[in-house]
């Protein structure tokens, strides 16, 4: 494994090339990833004390870690030498800035309205999720002639107890408007008890009741801007009526994690931050309606995470006027297949002024100009925005969970909203992949009739832009192609996934390097053979970054462990082991890989570089264990 890391990582080292950062970054911090190995995290941590690098935040399990750079004043020439040097060091597998994500709306338009306001409103003209007050023939997105059909939606919706949870990833939700409040709509950590100062639920957040603020590392995720309510409301207006005069329980519930600022500004590794949150806390959606900044590998691998964790990503195209074929817009551009790219549309189908587009790389329009939606203060505001346009496709795909009663995996979600849609309408043709405009109806019916397919690629990552992005020599790297490599290793599936990897491995990489990887394969194999495993049962304690996690041993072999806990821990995540012996006299620590899950209640922990004294304290164990298959 070492080997074959050190030679991916020279490669990327060689292809990458030191430019001048165009996008914004938060001044003074890198964001920075070790290879998995103990040794490379400890050797540089020893190299990075006494340097001007000062650790602000670790994802342990990740080998992941954030820091700020002390230097003099004009700290942006600072990141750059540092980022210079990091990317040179033999132990670091990726370095880079932190960058600062925004908000994709272009701003309220009017005023804020109150709920008579709206009622009013709606008694003349029904002009309900869309279109001003003051122009009552704009057309209405919940009428049943509406194009995107979600009234239609509505009225073939399964009954059941199933309830999707979106993740609106943004600038907060003000909690206390009437709308999410007699809907209910917030949703509430079912394992932690609120104001006792406790993480009951032992997720690393305190308190955590109705999600998270990153930015002032609080409880409280209640938006101080407007966006994300506005954001939230759209979502939940998609699968309710959210002006109607007596507000119905809602059918799906709105995790709000805040990390944008009261600016609508926010950094990367809050964000990152944000997504493992609603992967390990039981989002299947999640909503981002922001954009910005350079490509960053971190934020793709978090997403990619979220992929492994079958959840869908909802990102705004951009508000740029500009082609995201040639001017990538991240997250909506990076290459995983989980990702729907959303450009935004004015009535009759007519392209936005201000959306992205790219016949390559946006997947779908949807409306997004002048919503009508939740703000602050029990108040409404027409707004306009990629950022409006995006909710629509998240609370689209909320409504086929609801229809379908379970997740759909982010694979699945993402075909039947490029499948299921209105193509060739308006001026959207040739602007996106699918020349087309999301219906609600359409999708939610071909759940209804064909139900909830299970499949789901082992590799997130979609071949065509993998290739492109390869190419630029900026999103290979260990990570990436380690990620493949174990994603095949562990993999159990057919040998179609196989060989399509295998085929990317081709043209990505040299034949050299492929059949380093075959023969690496191959020892893995015989490693697996080689290794006996015995039936166990003791107990392990699990750090993942500074938290410690107990679970029980249920198999040992000297390749790995299967282990057994109601915690989640991440697919590929390192994490530190010490497990008693059967016989509770004996501890041995040791470093592991999370190779695979099951229902994120049992694992498989592959050993990383075993010493000598180990491996024997576990042979020793074994002759009192019965040999299992
Ligand atoms: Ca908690």
């Amino acid at each position: 494994m070492s080997i074959f890391c050190k030679f991916i990582s020279a490669i990327a080292i060689v292809g990458w090339s030191y430019g001048a950062l165009a996008a914004d970054y938060v001044e003074g911090e890198v964001i920075v990833k070790f290879k998995n190995s103990q040794n490379g995290s400890a050797a540089f941590a020893s190299k990075a004390t006494g340097s001007n690098l000062n650790l602000k935040r670790s994802w342990g399990k990740l080998n992941l870690h954030q820091f700020s750079v002390s230097g003099k004043a004009g700290a942006k020439s600072s990141v750059q030498q540092m980022l210079k040097s990091l990317q040179a060091d033999p132990n670091v597998e990726f370095a880079e800035p932190n960058y600062i994500l925004k908000k994709q709306s272009t701003g309220i338009e009017g005023g804020a309205l109150s709920r008579n306001d709206v009622q009013s409103v709606r008694a003349q003209s029904q002009p309900q999720i869309s279109g001003k007050v003051s122009a009552m023939s704009t057309e209405s997105y919940y009428q049943s002639d509406a194009p995107i059909q979600v009234e239609d939606a509505w009225g073939i919706l399964a009954s059941n107890s199933y309830v999707p949870v979106v993740a609106v990833i943004d600038t907060g939700l003000d909690y206390n408007h009437d709308v999410f409040v007699d809907s209910g709509a917030v949703w509430t950590n079912p394992n932690e008890i609120p104001n006792n100062g406790i993480d009951d639920d032992n997720n690393g957040y305190i308190d955590d009741v109705h999600g998270w603020n990153f930015v002032a590392n609080t409880n409280d995720p209640m938006d101080d801007e407007d966006h994300g309510t506005h954001v939230s409301g759209i979502i939940l207006g998609m699968t309710q009526d959210i002006f109607a005069s007596t507000i119905s329980p809602a059918k799906i519930r709105i995790m709000p994690l805040k990390f944008l600022d009261s600016t609508g500004s926010g950094a990367t590794s809050d964000g990152i931050e944000a997504i493992y949150y609603a992967i390990n806390n039981g989002a299947s959606v999640i909503n981002a309606s922001w954009g910005g900044g350079g490509f960053s590998q971190a934020l793709q691998d978090a997403i990619l995470e979220a992929y492994n964790n079958k959840m869908t990503f909802a990102a705004a195209a951009g508000n740029a006027s500009t082609n995201n074929d040639s001017s990538p817009t991240y997250p909506a551009n990076y290459s995983l297949s989980n990702i729907i790219s959303i450009a935004a549309t004015k009535d009759n189908d007519q392209m936005a002024s201000f959306s992205n587009y790219g016949k390559q790389t946006v997947h779908v329009a949807s409306p997004g100009v002048s919503i009508l939606s939740t703000l602050p203060n029990n108040s409404y505001a027409y707004a306009s925005g990629t950022s409006m346009a995006t909710p629509m496709v998240a609370g689209i795909i909320a409504l086929m969970e609801k229809q379908a009663g379970q997740p759909i995996n982010g694979y699945q979600a993402a075909q039947i909203i490029l499948g299921q849609n209105d193509s060739n309408v308006g001026n959207i043709s040739g602007k996106v992949i699918t020349d087309a405009r999301v219906n609600a109806y359409k999708a939610v019916n071909y759940v209804k009739t064909s139900g909830v397919d299970e499949y789901q690629p082992a590799s997130g990552v979609t071949a065509s832009r993998s290739l492109a992005s390869a190419a630029g020599g900026s999103a290979g790297g260990c990570g990436l192609v380690g990620k493949y490599f174990m994603d095949n290793n562990n993999s159990d599936g057919g040998s179609g996934n196989y060989f399509g990897r295998i085929l990317l491995f081709l043209i990505i990489l040299s034949p050299f390097v492929l059949a380093m990887a075959l023969k690496h394969q191959r020892k893995e194999e015989e490693d697996r053979r080689i290794h006996q495993r015995y039936s166990i049962t003791s107990e392990v304690r699990i750090s993942v970054g500074d938290k410690e996690l107990v679970g029980s041993v249920s198999s040992i072999s000297l390749g790995g462990v299967k282990i057994n806990t109601e915690a989640l821990l991440e697919q590929g995540g390192i994490v530190e082991m010490n497990i008693m012996s059967p016989d509770g006299k004996e501890k041995v620590q040791v470093l592991g890989k999370v190779v695979w899950s099951q229902e994120r209640k049992s694992y498989g922990v592959q050993f990383c570089d075993m010493a000598e004294t180990q491996s024997s304290s576990i042979t020793g164990w074994t002759k009192k264990l019965v040999k299992s298959s």
